[in-house]
């Protein structure tokens, strides 16, 4: 069934001083899907979710969150209206605790509201139980990939960007990662993923987009992508 766009793109250009990094971005998701964004090194990716959350202007088209354009809207009212992104490089604050870290995500909530939704994350995320004193710093890559996920859902977003969340793991926690992203979708969660590891993203993925020097250059569902054979010899190493 067809839902809702939760996230519609339309024209989108972005640039660096005179660089132009996104040249007329079309894009969509819808409420409930998960969509990936795949491309290599500097095709653009970063730069489009940068312009998403508000943290690099647009300088042409449109962004449009529940119908609602915020192609202007700043940065921090974005992240109020649900729009939560968990950034590159997961940059949990490592001194801190691995519960303070999700009680700061659930910050400007409802306390009783903020322990609800740890709980939640917990059971989600057990190893996060496990290791709730401990500081977030001595957590492993794929945990604290793991403790990024789980205080951006402390927002209770309505539209989650996750920013490569397999950067620099071993393949086993490539899967356990990406095993989370897909049980958050099967949870409702519409979700949008940036991700180089095309294989693993699209394999997840109700839809798909390849993004090549800042252009949308091919969508389909996630599976035909897979067994797309110009995205295989690019992307896939086959
Ligand atoms: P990666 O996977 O390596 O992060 P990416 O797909 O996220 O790559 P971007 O980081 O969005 O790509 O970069 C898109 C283009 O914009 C590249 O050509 C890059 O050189 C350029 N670019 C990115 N950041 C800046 C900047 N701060 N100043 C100038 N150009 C930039």
């Amino acid at each position: 069934a067809v839902t809702a766009p939760v996230l519609e793109i339309r024209g989108l250009t972005t640039h660096y001083g005179r660089i132009q990094a996104l040249h007329g971005i079309d894009l969509e998701v819808r409420e409930g899907e998960l969509v990936a964004l795949v491309g290599g090194n500097g095709a653009g990716k970063t730069t489009l979710l940068m312009t998403l959350s508000g943290i690099r202007p647009a300088s042409a088209g449109t962004i449009r969150f529940h119908g609602e354009d915020i192609t202007r809207v700043p940065a921090e009212r974005r992240t109020l209206m649900g729009i939560s992104q968990v950034p590159e490089g997961r940059q949990v604050f490592g001194p801190m605790s691995v519960e303070d870290n999700l009680l700061l995500g659930a910050y400007k909530r409802d306390r009783d509201a903020a322990w609800e939704d740890l709980d939640r994350m917990y059971e989600m995320f057990p190893i996060l139980r496990q290791k709730r004193r401990e500081a977030a710093g001595t957590l492993s890559g794929g945990q604290q990939q793991m403790l990024a996920m789980a205080r951006a859902l402390m927002r209770k977003p309505r539209l989650l960007l996750l920013d490569e969340p397999s950067m620099g793991l071993a393949p086993l926690l490539v899967e356990e990662i990406l095993n989370a992203v897909s049980e958050l979708k099967r949870q409702g969660m519409t979700i949008f993923l940036v991700e180089q590891n095309a294989n693993a993203a699209l394999a997840i993925a109700d839809r798909g987009y390849v993004i090549e020097t800042g252009n949308i250059v091919l969508s389909d569902t996630g599976r035909a992508l897979l067994e797309n054979e110009k995205i295989k010899e690019a992307y896939l190493g086959i």
